[in-house]
């Protein structure tokens, strides 16, 4: 313990008191937390003074970018007319009402209504009781089985940890609950074999299809995925895909749920992953960029078909969160993405600074231990290889993503890793100096592997 370096006082403090998420608590209350202090652009400082690029954008959700003080300020103003008041029992709140107006002026036409939540894991939550619910009001109450995907992430309630597909989450809680089935990822580069990723789009979405008749399409209520795999590693699908899992959920009459949390907001260049790709999912859960991080809230996006059914035929959902619309966090929400349309964001991502993180994230595919780096918008997933010319992986993953990692964030990058791919999903606004920068960190930290 000699080498350590001492604990600054709220280090100290943090480790005796504070239990973190997705934390090994024996590490980190050996080493000590860093300490974030403040925050401006894409930049944030700790406690000792050290700034850091941030392009992961906290939690893939700073989409405006930190320092925002239109957003402070309405959550001042609303704070002080109108601190709370809840959504139950026949009221609503004009903050409420006209940010579910605000985010179905950015959705298809048959994807109008929200409810809402204070974040990703209860619209999880959500959206899998609405699915049920559903099947049940219209007859059919053995519709019941959910089928999602391997290595993803819908969150970590019970419902959110059994839907993801993550074995470390199962493993720990006895999930998956019943009731919720797996498929395959479309993960090319390391299960693609010998197919092309045309090819391999096509096998593992019509896996889904097997996996309905394995169970009966009587008893399954819907498929669930993330437009893009975000924490499974950003795994970009290939482009027949989506197409066919859109054809299938059609033709076997289940519900499609896209999970917008990290692709929603503009991340890739839409306001919704699912208008990039193409379809029109029946139920999508949100959070993140709604507010961008600034305060917690989320939902679920309800299309017509439905909504219509749970107004017309269902009576009360007994469902709800006391803070379901809060209004300090749905005025937050609202300034959020008035930034987002005045500044042009999703344009911006889309035309401009998408095109260009592309091409220099690309770029790094010249290096010798990189496999494959690709990205839609700002959201970017770079493949760790030992052998690119024979698509072998490195023996120990984890260990490969975590030492370019910590290379980056010792030279004042912050990336993610996710076993050997490293992930980026800076904000909305980030410059091209500023991705200039994350390009050449990342390399740098790159040439430490060779
Ligand atoms: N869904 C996806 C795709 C996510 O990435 C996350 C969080 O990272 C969630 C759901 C859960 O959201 P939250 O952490 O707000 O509960």
């Amino acid at each position: 313990m000699t080498d350590m370096p001492p604990l600054s006082n709220l280090a100290a403090i943090d480790a005796a008191h504070h239990l973190h998420p997705f934390s090994d608590m024996k590490q980190l209350n050996a080493k000590g937390a860093r300490v974030i202090q403040r925050a401006e652009g894409v930049h944030i400082y700790d406690s000792t003074g050290r700034k850091y690029l941030d392009a992961f954008a906290g939690l893939w959700c700073v989409n405006v970018g930190y320092g925002r003080k239109s957003i402070a300020d309405a959550a001042y103003k609303q704070m002080q007319e109108l601190p709370y008041y809840n959504t139950f029992f026949g009221t609503t709140t004009e903050p409420a009402a006209l940010l579910a107006q605000k985010i179905a002026s950015h959705t298809g036409e048959n994807l109008k209504r929200v409810f809402f939540t204070n974040s990703g894991s209860e619209a999880t939550d959500t959206w899998f009781r609405m699915a049920r619910v559903y099947w049940k009001a219209l007859g059919k109450p053995e519709k019941t089985l959910v089928i999602a995907r391997k290595n993803a992430y819908h969150g970590s309630t019970v419902a959110g940890a059994s839907l993801g597909g993550m074995k470390l989450m199962h493993e720990q809680g006895n999930l998956p609950i019943e009731g919720i089935h797996h498929i395959n990822q479309p993960y090319w580069y390391a299960e693609g074999g010998d197919l092309s990723p045309a090819e391999f789009g096509l096998k593992v979405a019509r896996e889904l299809e097997a996996k309905i008749d394995e169970l009966g399409e009587e008893r399954v209520a819907a498929f669930v995925a993330e437009p893009i795999q975000g924490a499974g590693g950003v795994i970009i699908p290939p482009e027949t895909y989506w197409p066919e899992i859109a054809r299938i959920c059609k033709a076997r009459n289940i519900l499609l749920v896209a999970d917008e949390v990290i692709c929603g907001f503009g991340r890739l260049g839409h306001w919704f992953g699912h208008q990039y790709y193409g379809f029109e999912p029946d139920l999508a859960p949100i959070a993140k960029g709604l507010s961008s991080g600034y305060l917690p809230i989320g939902g679920v996006l309800v299309s017509d078909r439905v909504a219509d059914v749970m107004v017309e035929e269902l009576g009360d959902f007994y469902h709800g969160f006391t803070y379901s619309g809060h209004p300090v966090c749905a005025a937050a929400a609202l300034e959020n993405i008035r930034i987002i349309e005045e500044e042009g964001l999703v344009e911006r991502v889309r035309d401009d600074i998408g095109p260009y993180f592309a091409a220099a994230w690309k770029s790094l595919e010249d290096h010798a231990v990189v496999g494959e780096a690709e990205s839609v918008g700002l959201i970017g997933g770079l493949q760790l290889a030992a052998d690119k010319s024979t698509r072998r992986r490195y023996a120990k993953p984890d260990d490969i993503g975590s030492l370019v990692r910590n290379h980056c964030l010792e030279n004042g990058l912050i990336l993610r890793a996710t076993g050997d791919r490293m992930l980026a999903s800076p904000a909305l606004t980030i410059s091209r100096s500023e991705v200039d920068e994350v390009i050449e960190k990342l390399r740098a930290a790159l040439d430490h592997l060779r």
